[in-house]
């Protein structure tokens, strides 16, 4: 049984690399494709081959960082290095919730170890290439030092509780410890923007001007509370442009990116917001948080069932079961049902996001949000024909072409 299960692993491991990297091949490939309908005009000849050189770099420089955390994960199954962290952790720590938090920072730490250079490359060598990155390095490394400490404090308070769990409860912990990852998803649903969002951004309301007058008439003819409308300075990182909605009822938050009302003008700005109202109007976030508790209660629910069976922990080369081990064995057996989830979700967001373009067009104006949309892709050289099985398991929105067409179907069924 453990050989078996070692192998499932294995055979995971490399299953997950060989279809992401397909499916990377094919769409970079599917980018030198016909510009489709819908899309002639977006780019001049000489954009068009920048963008297939963009993705191209995206594509060898995720293929390079993809090759070198599967070829280390094999490794590291091979040569049993989670057994030997393992003993390593227990000869520092008698305790074993200090045992399981130890070896989870150390091979979490590890691992981002492994794919830093890979950001570092990202952001200073190929974004800046294009023209994208206005990261300074003093900026990566106060990112890197927030982020990890931020990671740290509630991934470490988190684990703590779910390990104490644990060891208190028997039967019944993954109720509890599923009860806690969902009482923590909903305070940073509803108050992420207010309280994670301020440490890495400067997040200020929409100042006074055309564009403000325009989005209150928008929105008190939808009656929609702006209350919480921000503009966030993401231009210190990237000259992408973006804009997104969080939260729950009162807390409910929309941000729009500086670069996007640079990007954009009023009546675009206007749309791109209606498609965030539209999330909202729409109870699309509701439903996707609601959603993806129900999937953790799934993964909580076997991880349950499974985490006392001492053949996780001896398929990774460890005889004394614990939590940490039963669970790393668990996740990476996880895996395919993962890819199959992603699958769904991206299926569900891509949904969404059609009908929110269609709120837009229906709220405010059709041309105004393609126009904005067309100026958003086309400023970030994305791709006009990723190929649809990438974009099936991958893209969270809609390509371009397909949201315009949509919102011109929509338009031709108003007539
Ligand atoms: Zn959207």
């Amino acid at each position: 049984m453990t050989h078996l299960l070692f192998a499932a692993i294995v055979f995971f491991v490399i299953l997950e690399f060989a279809i992401d990297q397909t499916l990377s091949y094919l769409n970079q490939k599917a980018a030198y494709g016909p510009v489709p309908k819908g899309a002639e005009g977006i780019y001049s000849e000489e954009k068009r081959v920048e963008s297939i050189r963009y993705l191209t770099a995206k594509y060898q420089l995720g293929l390079a960082s993809a090759t070198v955390s599967t070829v280390l994960m094999l490794a590291a199954l091979y040569f049993q290095l989670f057994a030997w962290l393992d003993s390593f952790v227990r000869d520092q720590f008698s305790n074993s919730i200090l045992i399981s938090l130890a070896f989870i920072a150390i091979a979490s730490l590890v691992s981002s170890l492994a794919s830093l250079p890979f950001g570092i490359y990202g952001t200073f060598v190929l974004e800046e290439r294009f023209g994208f990155n206005k990261t300074t390095p003093k900026l990566f490394i106060l990112d890197l030092i927030k982020g990890t400490a931020l990671g740290a404090v509630i991934g470490g308070a988190i684990l703590s509780v779910i390990l104490w769990l644990y060891e208190t409860l028997d039967g019944t912990f993954w109720i509890a410890a599923w009860a806690v990852v969902a009482g923590f998803s909903i305070i940073m649903f509803m108050f992420g923007t207010s309280v994670i969002l301020p440490l890495f951004n400067k997040v200020k309301p929409l100042e006074e001007g055309a564009l403000r007058t325009e989005i209150e008439k928008y929105c008190s003819n939808q009656g929609y509370s702006l209350r919480r409308l921000f503009v966030m300075d993401a231009s210190k990182r990237s000259t992408k442009a973006n804009a997104f909605f969080s939260g729950l009822g009162k807390s409910k938050t929309i941000v729009l990116f500086d670069t996007l009302i640079e990007k954009l003008n009023t009546q675009e700005t206007v749309a791109v917001l209606a498609h965030e109202v539209g999330h909202y109007k729409l109870k699309h976030t509701l439903r996707m948080f609601i959603s993806s508790n129900i999937q953790t209660f799934a993964i909580f629910f076997l991880l349950g069932q499974l985490l006392g069976n001492e053949n996780l922990s001896k398929a990774l080369g460890v005889d004394t079961p614990s939590f940490h081990i039963s669970a790393l064995a668990f996740f990476l057996l996880l895996t395919p049902i993962n890819t199959i989830l992603g699958l769904i979700n991206n299926t569900l967001t891509r949904r969404d996001e059609h009908s929110a373009d269609i709120y837009a067009a229906k709220t405010y104006s059709g041309a105004a949000i393609k126009s904005g949309l067309k100026k958003i892709s086309a400023d970030s050289l994305s791709n006009l024909s990723p190929h649809p099985l990438y974009v099936a398991f991958n893209y969270s929105h809609p390509p371009l072409t397909v949201r315009m067409n949509h919102v011109d179907k929509f338009a031709k069924e108003l007539r």
